[in-house]
């Protein structure tokens, strides 16, 4: 595996835009000419849908259920915008088996057909989850990724998963090199939001690497399949894209998180939600 190669396991609470933040950064980080592989770790295999457009991906669990006789890389890879290789793991129907399982089968796969290529700058896992756990810390515990952002927002709920997950990579950290790399905010518009989770992440011993506003030019390119950076090129939230892939080209700040108590981050809600106190009095 080249020396270079950065592996990024991007984690946070189900539904803040961790597909849709992950696939945006990797076209921002594409157009500066990085080598990169997707690989989705959620069963709801849509990590890799907007770069890939119209084009059907066929997770790994199924490839591998279907080709009994010998998967080749090529079923496996599909090639997206940009040149970004994109995998989706897949996983057992809900309630049935390990929802883990795709991705230890995925990240095996791709290793043994030498899908990790020296060319290769990043490989990026989108992984489902408010907990680091089961298959779904395979990334991290097993050293594959030792880059981690977490996307959180200024939401009680938000913040609360990205507690708990720095709470398993902490775990994680303190036997191994994965680190954190930084809470990437992509906002709910929340008051206060930006200091909220400039805040949090200090208080985890973070840092923010970038805030994303809420955009609803995201939804309009979605329906496209379509990352904004390939849908409107030209656009606000395309160069807030490009800004935040810099950001995490340049980040140089990786720790062991420290999380927080279940007080504390209460109380750093009500510290920013209480800022304006006439707010109190609106309706
Ligand atoms: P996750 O992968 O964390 O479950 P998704 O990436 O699928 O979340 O995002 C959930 C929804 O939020 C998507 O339908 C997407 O359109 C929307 N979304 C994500 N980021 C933004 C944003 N910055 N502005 C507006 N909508 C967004
Ligand atoms: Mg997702």
């Amino acid at each position: 595996m080249a020396e270079h190669l950065r592996q990024v396991a991007i984690y946070g609470k189900g539904g803040i835009g961790k597909s849709t933040t992950t696939q945006n950064l990797t076209a921002g980080l594409a157009e500066l000419g990085k080598k990169i592989m997707v690989v989705g770790c959620d069963p709801k295999a849509d990590s890799t849908r907007l770069l890939l457009g119209g084009m059907h991906q066929k997770t790994v669990l199924d490839t591998v259920r279907d080709n009994r006789q010998g998967v080749t890389l090529e079923n496996l890879v599909k090639i997206g915008f940009g040149g970004i290789r994109c995998v989706e793991s897949g996983g057992p129907e809900p309630g049935v088996g390990c929802a883990g399982r795709g991705i230890i089968t995925s990240i095996d796969m791709l290793e043994n057909l030498g899908a990790y290529t020296e060319d290769l700058n990043y490989v990026f896992y989108d992984v489902l989850g408010d907990v680091v756990c089961g298959g779904f810390a395979m990334p991290i515990r097993e050293g594959k990724a030792k880059e981690i952002y977490i996307v959180a927002s200024g939401e009680m709920m938000a913040l609360y998963a990205a507690n708990n997950i720095s709470k398993g990579i902490a775990k994680y950290a303190s036997k191994g090199e994965v680190r954190l790399g930084g809470i990437i905010c992509n906002s709910r518009n929340v008051d206060h939001e930006l200091d909220l989770l400039r805040a949090f992440a200090k208080a985890l011993g973070t840092h923010l690497v970038y805030y994303v506003p809420r955009n609803n030019i995201v939804q309009r390119a979605e329906i496209r399949r379509k990352t904004v950076i390939e849908y409107k090129p030209d656009s606000t939230q395309a160069g807030e894209y490009r800004s935040l892939a810099q950001s995490i080209e340049t980040n140089d700040q990786f720790v062991i998180p420290t999380p927080i108590s279940q007080e504390a981050l209460e109380n750093l809600l009500l510290e920013y939600g209480m800022m304006d106190l006439d707010d109190e009095y609106e309706i």
